[in-house]
């Protein structure tokens, strides 16, 4: 049954609660950016103020055992300063049974990095580069073996367990999905997961329309699932980025160096007839800035998108491309962003990028409902300042995705079941 934290009494319950505190840490081992953190304060502190106590736990980077670098002790001071009490830490997370059982209500423990253990992703590590299938196979079940021990352990600490890291809901770890099984009654979503399924709802499921969906950028492979759901869902679709010359190219179109995937063009023929028989309004780029070199004081010149010299790039969406646009965004109800219209990297390729925020932004303040997602987009709208100006910023890039791909999110259906 689906719970959220609201209809749940944390008093005297220890409640284990996966977040993603996996933040960018610099050399010296300080947080450069706190956001993931920030997200989940206020579903850590409602189990506290209600008189629950909190196990936290994360991941933090790609580490391939236990790795000091990768250690979660680096941000107890941080976590500690914005919960507003002091956070003990549980040097081993399968260790921490004596921690655990000694929290009273209103205390916090984080578990060191749960990704020092194979156990947690359910994969085999320091397989021989010529292991063979046999051998790849044995070592898969005797991580899948282990790795229910490692979840017990887990549950055992807490009478409750909340999700709250939608930033890895998509992937069926030990503590993102499996451990959801040993609260048949006690499991629920956090705060931040609440708000992303919501809005991922409200575009997918309950959209006023005309629904738009932005959908940029570098290749059309990586959102090829993308664009086939929203086919189905959408009254526009706009097409910017890297992944336009694909389209462009597929229809005869001349886009001389631009970005593009040969082998991706019959799949572009195919999502443009589909959306013509389905009555979607699609729109790709009509005009490209365009340059001969990567770099921010390269020369740029404007060029219909399908006329792009040979020697020529495009980089991002031209000003004309931008007004059509801009009157398909102001004559929606719902949008949904994710990906950027151009090279985004580059400041002077950056510009139809930043117009995309500003542009979702008024929108907003008109009414619609507007979902932005993916690393690039929230990027931009939040260097422009507009991060609380849109309806929802998503915190999951792939989590995200999957989502709008029509996928069952494994940490999302583990807490449904
Ligand atoms: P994605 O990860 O698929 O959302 O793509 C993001 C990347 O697309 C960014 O690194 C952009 O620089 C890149 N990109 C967007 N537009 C273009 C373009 N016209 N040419 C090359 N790369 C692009």
């Amino acid at each position: 049954m689906q719970k959220y934290i609201d209809s749940y009494d944390f008093a005297g319950k220890k409640a284990i609660v996966r977040v993603d505190f996996n933040v960018p840490l610099d050399e010296n081992f300080k947080i450069t950016d706190d956001t993931r953190i920030r997200a989940a304060i206020p579903t850590l502190k409602k189990v506290l103020q209600e008189g629950g106590s909190v196990i936290i736990m994360s991941h933090l980077g790609r580490p391939k055992g236990v790795n000091p670098k990768f250690s979660l002790k680096h941000i107890v001071d941080h976590v500690s300063e914005k919960l507003g009490v002091p956070v003990q830490f549980a040097e081993d997370c399968q260790k921490a049974d004596a921690q655990a059982a000694a929290l009273k209500p209103g205390e916090a423990l984080l578990l060191e990095n749960l990704r020092f253990y194979a156990e947690e992703e359910g994969k085999p590590r320091g397989l021989a580069e010529d292991a063979t299938d046999e051998e790849k196979k044995a070592a898969k079940a005797a991580v899948k073996e282990s790795q229910k021990e490692f979840v017990k352990k887990l549950a055992s600490y807490a009478d409750c367990y909340i999700n709250d890291a939608f930033g890895t809901a998509h992937r069926a770890h030990a503590s993102t999905a499996l451990i959801a099984k040993y609260f048949p009654d006690d499991k629920m979503f956090g705060y931040l997961m609440e708000g992303e399924i919501k809005a991922i709802d409200n575009v997918l499921h309950n959209a006023q329309k005309p629904l738009t969906a932005i959908i940029g950028g570098a290749k059309v492979s990586s959102k090829l699932a993308v664009l086939k759901n929203l086919l189905g869902k959408v009254d526009n679709l706009i097409i910017g980025g890297g992944m336009g010359y694909t389209f462009i190219k597929a229809q005869g179109g001349k886009i001389g160096l631009s970005l593009h995937e040969d082998e991706l063009m019959p799949d572009a023929l195919a999502i443009l007839e589909e959306a013509k028989a389905k009555g979607v309004n699609v729109y790709i780029s009509d005009q490209a800035v365009c340059t001969q070199e990567f770099s921010n004081d390269a020369v740029t010149k404007l060029f219909p998108a399908n006329e792009i010299p040979d020697d020529w790039e495009g980089v991002d969406a031209g000003p004309d491309t931008l007004k059509e646009w801009e009157k398909v965004i102001a004559n929606s109800k719902t949008i949904l962003w994710n990906g950027p219209v151009g090279v985004f990297e580059i400041p002077a390729f950056a510009k139809g990028t930043l117009r995309i925020a500003e542009l979702l932004a008024k929108a907003t303040e008109n009414g619609a409902y507007t979902l932005v997602g993916g690393g690039d987009s929230v990027a931009a709208v939040t260097q422009m300042g507009y991060a609380k100006k849109v309806s929802y910023v998503s915190t999951g890039g792939g989590a995200m995705l999957e989502a709008i791909e029509g996928k069952d999110l494994p940490g999302i259906a583990a807490i449904r079941e």
